[in-house]
C-alpha cells in the first residue's frame, strides 16, 4: 500500500470526533496517513482532532456526513478525493449503542441503530469499494457483545454480527485489488458510549469481566486498527480481532 511514500496514503476515519474513532485518526496520523476526520454533529470536537494531528506535524481536515445518508458518504468521498487525490484506508468506527431488552425495545431503538450501525458501515463499504485505490486496508468496528451476546444488548449486538458478516464477504468481492477487510471488536472501552448511563459499580464490574481488569482505552484499540493497516497487518484479512483484554 502507499503507507509512508508517495502518493501519501490517505485514510478516512468515520466518527473520528471523539472517543475510539478519534484516537484511531491521531494514531493513523502519526503512522504517515492524511486523515479525514469525519463527524456528524460535533464540529468543534472534530476540529479539535485536527488541531491536534497538525500540531503533532500531521495532516487532517475535518469533513461533516451522516453517515445514514448515502449520498452524504458519497460527498464525503469525493471531498476527500478533492482534498488529497484519493483514499486508500477506511475506518468505520462510527457507531450508537442503545440498550434495552428485547421485550423493551421501541422502532426508534432497532431504526436507529440499524441505520447509523449497518446501513451507514453498508453505505461506507460500497463507496470504498468502488473507490479505494489497490492495495488498500478498511477496518470495521464490530464489538465483543457479538461473542457474549449479554442480555440487553440484542440489537446493537445483532447490527455489529451483521457488519462483521459484510466484512468477510467483501474481503472476498474485493479479490485481484489488494484490498484487505477486516473487523475489530472491542471489549469495553473508557468513551461517552460505554460510561454513559452506567453506576460506578456497574463499570466496576464490566471493566474486571476480562483477566487484565481494567477497561480497554481507544489508544489500545487505536493500536489494533494501526497493526491492521499498518505494514505488518497485510496478510490479515477477512478476520476480527477482538481486541477486549481476553474477555470471553
Ligand atoms: P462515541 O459515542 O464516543 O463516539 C461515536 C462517534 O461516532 C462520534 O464521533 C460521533 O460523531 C460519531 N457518529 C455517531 N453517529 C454518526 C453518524 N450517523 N454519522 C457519522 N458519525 C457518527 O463512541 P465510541 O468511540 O465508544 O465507539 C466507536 C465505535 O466502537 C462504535 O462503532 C462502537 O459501536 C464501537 N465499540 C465501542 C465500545 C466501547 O465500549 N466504547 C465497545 C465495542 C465497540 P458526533 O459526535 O459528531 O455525532
Amino acid at each position: 500500500m502507499n503507507t509512508q511514500s508517495n502518493p501519501r496514503s490517505v485514510a478516512i476515519v468515520t466518527g473520528a470526533s471523539r472517543g475510539i474513532g478519534a484516537a484511531i485518526a491521531e494514531r493513523l496520523a502519526k503512522d504517515g496517513h492524511a486523515v479525514v476526520v469525519n463527524y456528524a454533529g460535533n464540529r468543534q470536537e472534530a476540529d479539535q482532532v485536527v488541531e491536534r494531528i497538525v500540531a503533532s506535524g500531521g495532516e487532517a481536515i475535518a469533513l461533516q456526513a451522516d453517515v445514514s445518508d448515502p449520498a452524504a458518504v458519497q460527498l464525503l468521498f469525493e471531498a476527500a478525493e478533492s482534498r488529497f487525490g484519493g483514499v486508500d484506508v477506511l475506518v468505520n468506527n462510527a457507531g450508537i449503542m442503545k440498550l434495552a431488552p428485547l421485550v423493551d425495545s421501541d422502532d426508534a431503538l432497532f431504526d436507529s441503530q440499524i441505520a447509523i450501525n449497518l446501513k451507514g458501515t453498508f453505505n461506507t463499504l460500497r463507496e470504498g469499494a468502488r473507490r479505494l485505490r489497490d492495495g488498500g486496508r478498511i477496518v470495521n468496528l464490530s464489538t465483543s457483545v457479538v461473542g457474549l451476546r449479554l442480555e440487553s444488548y440484542g440489537v446493537y449486538a445483532a447490527t455489529k454480527s451483521a457488519v462483521e458478516t459484510l466484512t468477510a464477504i467483501l474481503s472476498k468481492e474485493l479479490r485481484g485489488r489488494s484490498i484487505t477487510v477486516n473487523a475489530v471488536a472491542p471489549g469495553p472501552t473508557a468513551t461517552a458510549l460505554f460510561l454513559n448511563g452506567k453506576s460506578p459499580e456497574l463499570i466496576d464490574r464490566m471493566s474486571k469481566m476480562n483477566p487484565l481488569e481494567r477497561l480497554g482505552t481507544p489508544a489500545d484499540i487505536a493500536n489494533a486498527v494501526a497493526f491492521i493497516t499498518g505494514p505488518d497487518g497485510g496478510w490479515i484479512n477477512g478476520q476480527v480481532l477482538r481486541a477486549n483484554g481476553g474477555m470471553v
